[in-house]
């Protein structure tokens, strides 16, 4: 008898050893977001202590790059966002005068003028503070193979502002 309750013991000793090595084997798998760079390819425009966030909300610029805007104030600071909607609340709401808004190229991840941008609005791609995606490109023909392979209309700044401030009607 001493011998099976000792055969049991180990049985449930190994079951243990099986649960915990299933748990700690477990990955987190944290898939990355579309938006995310690594730390080398985001630039960041902004100064002082809480200039990886974004100045609305708070969000981590990095993880948010390919959304991101900049603009320069009428005192000269610079103000980096997470997304188009983080510049229209400032704007619309904080009442912020922002001069020279830029935003990041999708491919090239370099800061392009806003005005000059070819955005694509509603892609399946994440939106960032809104549920309307939207993407910026230098080129055209990028927006519109980038509107090709995952939906949305290519518009210019002044449409996508206006689509963005439709996050702000209830
Ligand atoms: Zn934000």
């Amino acid at each position: 008898m001493k011998s099976i309750t000792f055969i049991l013991s180990i049985f449930a000793a190994l079951l243990f050893v099986g649960c915990t090595n299933s748990t700690t084997a477990t990955p987190k798998s944290s898939k990355a977001r579309f938006q995310t760079v690594s730390a080398g390819q985001a630039t960041l425009l902004q100064k002082g202590k809480n200039k990886e966030s974004c100045v609305i909300c708070g969000m981590h610029l990095q993880t948010f790059y390919k959304t991101s805007h900049a603009a320069d104030t009428k005192t000269g600071t610079k103000k980096q966002y997470c997304s188009l909607h983080c510049v229209v609340h400032d704007n619309e709401i904080n009442k912020t005068d922002l001069l020279n808004l830029k935003v990041v190229d999708t491919n090239s991840l370099k800061f392009i003028s806003a005005d000059k941008a070819f955005y694509v609005v509603g892609s399946s791609k994440p939106a960032t503070m809104s549920r309307t995606s939207k993407y910026a490109f230098a080129k055209k023909s990028e927006a519109e193979s980038f509107a090709k392979k995952f939906g949305g209309k290519v518009m210019n700044l002044y449409d996508t502002y206006t689509e963005s401030m439709k996050d702000f009607k209830r």
